[in-house]
């Protein structure tokens, strides 16, 4: 065997009797893991069936996409805004990442040469390597510890929750470094750096720079080199004893230290259905309750996420909700689900093991664990889903209990009942209008009806907002103005039209949806439509993203594309359909409150934004009228704050701050005396926002397609 220059393998370790024992303390701490997981998986296994699995080719090329990221630089857990945290989360999993590389090096290497007679290629490099593992498995995971405490204990920015686990996992992690470092420099001082050794060599000490400083440390402190070898074999021990109980406590608390293998199976498994997508409610023919009050009727993928959770706060931090004071933090109803969870699955298990029915929760999931104000208070934005640094759906969950609420309970806000019973009767939630689905067609000349025109290449569909509210008319009067300008072939369903079902579903009432959607497929695909056009973000997610699964049901087809106005019109102004003038008194603002905008600022409705991405079209349109150069706000774009209308929340009544009001104040901390919206609900959270504020004599909000009508 040719001799390597370094460091000798298990030195002072007494190997072959004691240094075998190491071997025993990966299988056992793997076992440990393995059980730990073991036990959840059971609880997992009290949940339904999760048929969104499809295909796992699919879900390895997102989790390379979303994960390898993730663990490369944890840039996609972590955006830019977050850096402080992707820093240290980065240098604490590379840190000891790179530590047990080189601990399962250092063991290759040395049953390589124990047993094969061959050095393990590393071998002929033990001092540069130990550099390595010193300097960026060591001191990297001992920064990120560090900034860990720092941010904990000093900074303790509001969202961090110090739980008991933290700090035990903090200080595990910490006492694992500092053994190490400990080892190696009782090591060095006893061999490298001792001149009576016949390992004696001063110069590779310093291939381990934190080691040779311990070493110095020990020798200064009157350690002499008989004692440090010593010490060594003691600690040495402890240090696998620490390691291993560690690991212990992590798989059989189901600890913070879990979330390595839980988070990465979240990431892999959650639904990759659009986002803009409710979770199938499945056949109501079938279903032999609705909607969630028990872990039997959530998902096990469901109870898989509430595992996940690292308990950051980042959803929470994101939620307008929680920022407006009402009672739901994001947080809190996915940590608690994961309590009831706990609480509840040695209750069934109970049961089952004496061969009976799983009893009644001694907490309600729906009430107690969750309340039901938390439930209504939620818009449904998103904000929550979109900063989730392990891919959890929040909204998921929450409309899951809504549909108990509603479907089982017949428990809702009066006001959203209302809206409800109005959209079952007439088909829209606006009950008390004084407009019909026609009277925005009164004074327009031209506008085809389907009647007219069966044929239209593309299907304008206006909307209940867009119809029935006088706001929201105008919008509607200025797109169909834009179409007949670019000459597209359209028409509108007028009387034919009904709600889209939105708001029903949104709220919990599936059947009600359903009904509705099977109306609005069925009317449309008896015209042969193609290509729908909206104005309302809210029409456009459901008809794109959700008509799909009740066509499915229905056994029929939805083959149509679905486009909001800011895409299609966009294309038209790119593919020079649409002439925009170039004269820039579109941004002189009238002084009586008609046409114009002055300065502008765009306003990203959720549904458009985090939910299908839209987030360019909006802007390449207001930037294509002349004279406007839009400003952004401070949340703007996949940060975009919430109006407040969404998830039904429109027909709720909202106690103490609104969150239109702190959406408002974003918009008047701007320079800009525009705020450019692409949504009907936006449009009148705003100008319900600007009134409360006094600014109605210099803001305004107006529609994006308002500007491009007067501009074009
Ligand atoms: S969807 Fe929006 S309102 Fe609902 S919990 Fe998430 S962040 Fe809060
Ligand atoms: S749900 Fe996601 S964002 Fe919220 S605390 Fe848990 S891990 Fe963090």
């Amino acid at each position: 065997m040719f001799e390597v220059a370094g460091r000798t393998d298990f030195w002072n370790i007494g190997y072959p009797l004691l240094g075998a024992i190491v071997y025993l303390i990966a299988p056992i701490s793997i076992a440990f893991i393995a059980y730990g997981l073991y036990r959840r998986i059971q609880f997992w296994r009290l949940g339904a069936e999760y048929d969104e699995l499809g295909s796992h080719g699919e879900r390895v090329r997102e989790f390379l996409r979303t994960g390898a990221f993730g663990f490369g630089g944890h840039g996609k857990f972590h955006p830019r805004r977050e850096r402080y945290a992707s820093i240290m989360h980065f240098a604490i999993f590379w840190g000891f990442a790179v530590l047990l590389l080189a601990t399962t090096i250092a063991a290759i290497e040395f049953n390589f040469e124990e047993y094969l007679g061959v050095n393990f290629p590393t071998a002929y490099f033990r001092l540069q390597t130990s550099f390595i593992w010193d300097v960026f498995g060591g001191v990297l995971a001992l920064i990120g510890i560090a900034m860990a405490y720092w941010r904990r204990y000093v900074v303790k920015p509001d969202r961090i929750n110090s739980f008991a686990d933290d700090s035990v996992i903090l200080a595990y992690l910490l006492l694992l470094v500092i053994t190490g470092f400990a080892l190696e420099g009782l090591r060095i001082g006893a061999t490298e750096l001792n001149p009576n050794s016949d390992l004696y060599a001063p110069t590779d000490a310093l291939w381990s720079p934190v080691g040779w400083i311990f070493a110095k440390l020990f020798s200064a402190m009157g350690i002499s080199p008989d004692a440090m070898t010593s010490l060594h074999k003691a600690l040495w021990w402890s240090h696998a004893a620490i390691f291993a109980v560690g690991l212990a406590y992590a798989a059989i608390s189901f600890s913070k230290l879990s979330h390595i293998i839980v988070s990465s199976l979240n990431i892999y498994l959650r639904p990759l259905r659009p986002r803009g997508a409710l979770k199938p409610m499945g056949d109501f023919e079938t279903l032999e309750s609705f909607g969630a009050s028990d872990l039997k009727d959530l998902t096990w993928q469901q109870m898989l996420s509430y595992d996940a959770c690292t308990n950051c706060g980042r959803c929470q931090d994101n939620c307008p909700a929680w920022a407006s004071g009402k009672p739901l933090s994001p947080r809190k109803v996915i940590q608690d689900m994961r309590g009831y969870m706990e609480q509840r699955a040695p209750e069934v298990f109970g049961a089952h093991a004496l061969g009976e029915p799983a009893p009644s929760p001694s907490t309600s999931m729906v009430s107690e664990a969750i309340g039901e104000e938390v439930l209504w208070s939620c818009t449904t934005c998103a904000a929550c889903v979109e900063a989730c640094p392990v891919g959890i759906s929040h909204i998921d969950s929450i409309v899951d209990m809504r549909r108990y609420l509603m479907l089982e309970q017949a428990s809702a806000p009066d006001t959203a009942m209302s809206a409800l019973q109005s959209m079952e009767q007439r088909g829209h939630p606006w009950s008390g209008t004084a407009l019909t689905r026609e009277s925005w067609l009164e004074d327009m000349d031209d506008v085809p009806t389907i009647d007219v025109n069966p044929n239209p290449d593309v299907l304008f569909w206006v909307g209940c907002s867009g119809a029935l509210v006088e706001r929201g008319v105008s919008v509607t009067r200025a797109m169909a103005s834009v179409l007949k300008k670019a000459n597209v072939n359209f028409a509108v369903l007028a009387s034919q039209e009904t709600c889209t079902g939105d708001p029903a579903r949104r709220m919990g009432n599936e059947y009600l949806f359903q009904i509705l959607a099977g109306q609005n497929i069925e009317t449309v695909n008896g015209y042969g439509i193609k290509t729908i056009l909206t104005t309302c973000p809210h029409c456009f997610n459901t008809m794109r993203n959700e008509y799909s699964q009740v066509a499915e049901s229905l056994a029929t087809d939805w083959n149509v594309e679905v486009l909001h106005y800011t895409e299609f019109v966009d294309r038209l102004i790119s593919e020079g359909r649409l002439k925009m003038s170039d004269k820039e008194s579109v941004t002189q603002r009238s002084a009586n409150g008609g046409g114009g905008c002055g300065s502008v600022t765009y306003h990203d409705s959720c549904y458009l934004g985090r939910h299908n991405d839209i987030y360019d079209e909006p802007r390449n349109i207001a930037n294509a009228v002349a004279g406007i150069e839009l400003s952004e706000m401070s949340q703007c774009r996949s940060r975009g704050f919430c109006c407040g209308a969404g998830g039904g929340r429109m027909w709720m009544e909202e106690s103490g701050t609104r969150v239109n009001h702190i959406r408002t104040d974003h918009f008047l901390e701007t320079d800009a005396e525009t705020v450019a919206v692409s949504c009907p609900f936006c449009l009148q959270m705003f100008e319900e926002g600007i009134a409360a504020k006094g600014q109605q004599d210099n803001k305004r909000a107006r529609d994006l397609i308002e500007l491009v009508d007067e501009a074009s």
